[in-house]
């Protein structure tokens, strides 16, 4: 009986699991670089400016410095400094299809409102307006650090990033003591901390003067004034954002896991980028998504459902002398696609949440989800039988970990990622990330085995 469960069972084992030491160094070494990557690298702008600077040392260039394109070939374009698009091309003509991955660099955080700056009690304060799925009481009593631009009306762009060095100041938003908080305790959980009440603690010294009012609120506008030449109207036209201040940190005794803000989606936009930087010899042309505004529902013209991929995907056709009318189309439907998000990993303290033996465990390797959205699938793009078993085929071929999966419990809640946009212009897309714990928190955590098999995923993909 033994040998045919041997032969017939799915044995979903450990990825850690009789590891060698080789291996295990290689895994390190590589997360090593992850979390440095991630440590500078907090908002899509930080995101895609490091990811240029990588592509340029890795001999990727501009897709404007491109008259002509042929096999062989690197290019990036980038939009808007929030989103970009690198390519690999082919030997085959690109009419055959693409081999895209394509993830998402922006994660939840709070962004400050337009009129943020105010004095109350004695403190100055930044208002702010939070950006996707967060539980808010997560977001009061830690270290949080400012990082954005602040464009003046000459189109001076000022870049923050203030929190990350050890000598800079950090800020927190402050919470009741729980002395004071009975009333607050009786709540439900999600009303605990309102939303407006996300105020930043940003100062408490008044400006020298005997009269006047908000003289602290003043003396922070003269600080800013004098650091970066701005009056509080610039703030009108910013971005600044709110990120945890803490480190991407190697996790546990065993050192197997990683703490670090951001993981969704940067773990999958890493693993992806760097699966990319050494492709030689491909056949079908490679294509990376790192997409901005996935958090808020992929909208806007940095965001996957505007058009400006298919711009450059056109663009790509048009300097390869390939392009003809409606050629676009076509081009989609015989493309394949990896959605590269992050997935729901289980949590034995929360293991009501999810039906065992179709979660994605950590350490067990990269997690295809054939379908996501919510009750009955609503709004999912559910990948076919057909490119399940490509996909299947192209892991066990390359020995790679993998598990198929699904978001938690039938009717217990839900989630998507960018794959339906890319499905619905016909292209073949699964989902294919990395489980994650404390998913949406200011600190995530991730298997440092996960993240080596996402890369090994990536380049076989491509590879392929
Ligand atoms: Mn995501
Ligand atoms: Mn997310």
């Amino acid at each position: 009986m033994e040998e045919l469960k041997e032969k017939l069972f799915n044995k979903k084992k450990v990825g850690w699991e009789n590891i060698e030491t080789r291996q295990k160094e290689e895994i390190f070494n590589f997360c090593k670089g992850y979390m440095d990557f991630l440590n500078k690298a907090k908002t899509e702008r930080e995101f895609i400016k490091q990811s240029k600077k990588v592509a340029s040392e890795n001999g990727f260039k501009d897709i404007s410095e491109f008259n002509e394109l042929k096999p062989g070939d690197k290019v990036y374009f980038i939009n808007r400094d929030k989103s970009m698009y690198l390519a690999v091309i082919g030997q085959e003509k690109m009419e055959n299809g693409l081999h895209i991955i394509g993830s998402h660099v922006d994660s939840p955080r709070l962004d400050l409102k337009p009129n943020p700056l105010y004095e109350d009690g004695g403190f100055a304060y930044f208002k702010t307006h939070y950006y996707g799925g967060i539980k808010k009481y997560q977001w009061t009593a830690i270290p949080l650090s400012i990082h954005g631009v602040i464009v003046k009306t000459n189109g001076e762009k000022i870049e923050l990033n203030i929190g990350e060095n050890e000598s800079d100041p950090i800020f927190t938003i402050t919470d009741l003591l729980p002395h004071l908080a009975i009333e607050q305790m009786e709540k439900k959980l999600k009303n605990g901390v309102e939303g407006e009440n996300l105020n930043l603690l940003i100062g408490s010294i008044p400006i020298n003067g005997e009269n006047g009012t908000e003289k602290v609120k003043l003396n922070i506008l003269n600080i800013l004034n004098q650091k970066y030449g701005i009056t509080e109207s610039d703030l009108y036209s910013s971005e600044i954002e709110l990120v945890p201040a803490f480190k991407a940190r190697t996790m546990g005794f065993d050192e197997s896991l990683i703490a670090a803000y951001g993981q969704d989606d940067k773990i999958c936009a890493y693993t992806s980028l760097m699966a990319m930087m050494n492709l030689e010899n491909i056949k079908n042309t490679a294509v990376c998504i790192l997409s901005d505004k996935e958090e808020i529902g992929s909208m806007g013209n940095t965001g996957m459902e505007s058009h400006v991929f298919d711009y450059f995907v056109s663009e790509l056709l048009n300097k390869a002398g390939e392009n003809r009318v409606n050629l676009l189309d076509k081009v989609f439907c015989y493309s394949k696609m990896l959605s590269s998000d992050v997935d729901a990993g289980f949590d034995p303290i929360y293991a009501n949440v999810s039906d065992k033996n179709n979660a994605g465990f950590l350490g067990r390797g990269i997690a295809l989800v054939k379908y996501t959205g919510s009750r009955g699938k609503s709004g999912a793009s559910d990948a076919n039988a057909e490119f399940v078993a490509w996909t299947r085929n192209m892991l066990e071929k390359n020995n790679i970990k993998y598990q198929l999966t699904e978001l938690g419990k039938v009717d217990i809640g839900g989630g998507g990622t960018i794959a339906y946009i890319l499905a619905n212009k016909g292209t073949d897309v699964i989902d294919c990330g990395v489980p994650v714990l404390s998913m949406h928190a200011p600190y995530e955590v991730t298997s440092k085995f996960d993240v080596y098999e996402a890369f090994k995923t990536y380049k076989a993909f491509w590879n392929e």
